[in-house]
């Protein structure tokens, strides 16, 4: 079982523990690409949530 670390290479598909591929140069990230993740989503969301601070509930 490969180590949680470890990232792929999304262009030469050569795995390394580093972010970057020491071959070609490429992006590594994880070794199952996700176009599309409903993490992102709820990133939107919570982004939002951390910039813009939830109203607080006052006395009137
Ligand atoms: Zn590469």
């Amino acid at each position: 079982m490969p180590p949680a670390l470890l990232h792929r290479c999304s262009r030469c598909g050569t795995y390394t523990l580093k972010e970057v591929c020491p071959s070609c140069g490429g992006p590594a990230g994880s070794p199952h690409p996700v176009r599309w993740s409903p993490e992102d989503r709820y990133q939107k969301y919570r982004r939002a949530l951390l910039e813009e601070p939830p109203p607080r509930p006052g006395p009137p």
